[in-house]
């Protein structure tokens, strides 16, 4: 063991990994991008650890990269041989549920699942949910600003973080563990470490957001014969159930008849085929009461021409049934190999000329390409799959893809981050002045470049 990690050692009460220690599950996130052995992990298990490793780590200008739980799927977590891993794993735990407020203060290394079970046992909710919940950690919902399946009712994660503990590059402690909604006292500076990947600070204590447990759910598919009445749908079920509207997703037949006649065990409940499906969904607190209303609602949409057809789920299990449609992009990896995902987003009223500029840009290059679509169209947000089976087609379709984002105002990233997966990719969603402000932040809040270097703002990364 060198000098530098005696130190770091010393500083620790857990044992440093290296060598063969190093077990693969720190040596990779969830994506494809490059990724290797670090130097070492450092396995901190309260905040004086982490930011006793920080000051260390700038005293020897040594950097680091900071991992959570490993499921982004853009590489941010994923080491470079000279990095130092910094894992929250040993920093897990829930500290306090504050009923009165409605608040949960957690460690950032805890499991999103066990965050979810722990405030249902309770009696609320804590409303950011995703495939990954049983192995992501806070601290990587928070840095990534997870969005997941209930954004439209609740936000992102951003809007689930009261407050915060983060540690700066060079150690320095950032308390701001907020409990109240209002707070306008001075900058929020909480912001500065959620959604920014690491990069900044290393997130390692927050105070959540609980809501009180939803008492009803009803749900419907509903096939609809073009765009604009999707969005004239959204607007009705969103006025009719007066914040209580959960779910909007929205399947375009390319994506809905590749499922329902691919996948087995998942059929469309309609006989005829549909432009568009969308699965609507309402969370209330009278069951009874809020069936009415959402049968009311749906039975005007189709007298009004919004809807061409529908189906209310009559049972829990006719509800799973509509799920599986929306999810069953997880089984289509089978069929299509070497296909391209995007989880790109763009303004609604941009989205049909965005899609159809897309599918020219595809016929015209890459012969044979299809795409399949659908989204969560009220939170913007659009997941595309590319395919035509050939691997070398994969960089012409992020190159079409991202590029007509940048054309219609959209986002190249709607979740997931940056990473290093798409930092070639930002400047089609960031102006040249919001990018220098980045830069300025980065410069002062991690003059060294030591933490997540390389990630989201470009740095040359062969120097790591
Ligand atoms: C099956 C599956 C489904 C998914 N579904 C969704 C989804 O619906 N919505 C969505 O947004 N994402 C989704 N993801 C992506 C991923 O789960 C999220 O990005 C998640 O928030 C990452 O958390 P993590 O703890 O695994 O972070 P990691 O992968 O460990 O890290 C992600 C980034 O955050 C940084 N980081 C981690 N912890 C900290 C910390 N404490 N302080 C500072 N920086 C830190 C890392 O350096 C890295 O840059 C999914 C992934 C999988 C595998």
């Amino acid at each position: 063991m060198n000098k530098f990690l005696e130190l770091l050692q010393s500083r620790v009460g857990s044992p440093l990994l290296t060598g063969a220690d190093i077990s693969e599950r720190y040596q990779h996130d969830w994506s494809s991008e490059p990724a290797g052995v670090p130097l070492a992990v450092v396995r901190p298990g309260s905040t004086d650890e982490v930011s006793a490793i920080m000051q260390l780590c700038s005293q020897h200008g040594q950097k680091v990269v900071v991992q959570g739980g490993l499921t982004g799927l853009c590489g941010g977590g994923n080491p470079r041989p000279r990095e130092l891993a910094l894992s929250l794993e040993r920093l897990s735990g829930i500290e306090e549920i504050d009923i009165a407020s409605m608040t949960m203060t957690v460690k950032a290394g805890t499991p999103l699942q066990v965050i979810q079970e722990a405030a249902a046992a309770k009696g609320f909710v804590f409303p950011l949910d995703l495939g990954a919940r049983g192995t992501c950690n806070i601290g990587g919902n928070i840095s990534t600003n997870a969005g997941g399946n209930q954004v439209l009712r609740f936000g992102m994660t951003r809007n689930l973080v009261l407050g915060l503990e983060a540690v700066l590059a060079d150690g320095t402690v950032i308390s701001s563990m907020n409990k109240m909604l209002k707070n306008n006292a001075g900058y929020d500076l909480k912001q500065l470490f959620i959604g920014t990947e690491g990069t900044l600070g290393i997130v390692t204590r927050a105070v959540l957001r609980l809501y009180p447990k939803a008492l009803s759910r009803c749900s419907a598919l509903v096939a609809v014969s073009e765009f604009p009445q999707v969005i004239e749908l959204l607007h009705k079920v969103t006025r009719d159930f007066a914040g209580s509207l959960s779910a909007f997703e929205v399947m375009w037949n390319n994506y809905y008849h590749y499922i329902t006649d691919n996948v087995n065990g998942i059929v469309s409940p309609f006989v005829e085929r549909h432009p568009l499906y969308v699965l609507v969904e309402l969370e209330g607190g009278d069951q009874e009461r809020d069936q009415a209303l959402f049968e009311r609602s749906l039975g005007n949409a189709l007298e009004q021409g919004m809807a061409a057809d529908a189906v209310v789920a009559s049972s829990q299990r006719e509800r799973e049934k509509f799920w599986k449609i929306r999810d069953g992009v997880a089984e289509i990896g089978p069929f299509l190999r070497e296909s391209a995902n995007f989880d790109v987003s763009v303004p609604i009223s941009f989205m049909q000329p965005f899609l159809a500029a897309i599918e020219r840009e595809l016929a015209a290059k890459l012969p044979g390409a299809r795409m399949l679509v659908f989204g969560h169209i009220a939170d913007s947000n659009l997941h595309i799959v590319c395919y035509t089976g050939r691997r070398e087609d994969i960089k012409g379709m992020y190159a079409i893809v991202y590029g007509t984002v940048g054309q219609f105002s959209g986002s190249v990233s709607a979740e997931h981050g940056i990473g290093v997966q798409k930092l070639n990719y930002l400047h089609y969603s960031r102006s040249p002045a919001e990018l220098a402000l980045m830069q300025t932040l980065k410069q002062a809040l991690d003059p060294q470049q030591l933490l997540n270097s390389g990630r989201v703002l470009s740095n040359d990364l062969r120097a790591i």
